[in-house]
């Protein structure tokens, strides 16, 4: 029974700290400022720069980045930890031993996920894959679907279907 009871707590203290950055984030993200430029130019140049890509579909990205479609992961990385979170893994702002914690079931891994990561992933648009080795691909996962079974296939990282 103690031994039950030390588990949630340490998975409530885990979920509550990600909770705190998550939301941290998040509140920077809406109070950073438009950029005021004080030259015109500046400000048109912001607007090229950032427009960078926005022609391409995410398909055509992916491909760009990843001539003849190799594999994009070593079937090695797929020898993960199955109670290992693949969001927290992939998240460098985290300490290593939040990255690295392992949930004592896979059951408890999924409601980690579902419950703190996949609530806050977009309704509409892109998923993308948070292991490091796919970081430099984006959100080219155009459904939940695709992420889940990215995310099985590539990493080993079983969530609900
Ligand atoms: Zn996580
Ligand atoms: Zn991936």
């Amino acid at each position: 029974m103690t031994k039950v009871y030390q588990d949630v707590c340490r998975r409530r203290i885990h979920d509550e700290e990600l909770e705190r950055q998550l939301n941290g984030l998040a509140g920077e993200e809406v109070a950073e400022p438009a950029v005021q430029h004080q030259l015109a130019v500046r400000t048109e140049l912001q607007g090229v720069l950032c427009d960078f890509n926005m022609n391409l579909d995410p398909r055509s990205i992916t491909k760009r980045k990843n001539p003849g479609n190799r594999p994009l992961c070593s079937p090695s990385s797929a020898a993960r930890n199955p109670t290992q979170c693949i969001v927290c893994f992939g998240d460098m702002a985290l300490p290593y031993n939040s990255r690295i914690y392992k949930f004592s079931r896979v059951s408890h891994m999924m409601d980690h996920v579902e419950n703190i990561h996949l609530r806050r992933m977009p309704v509409a648009g892109n998923y993308r894959c948070f292991h490091p080795n796919c970081e430099p691909l984006g959100d080219f996962l155009e459904t939940l679907g695709e992420f889940k079974s990215h995310v099985l296939k590539v990493h080993g990282c079983k969530l609900r279907a």
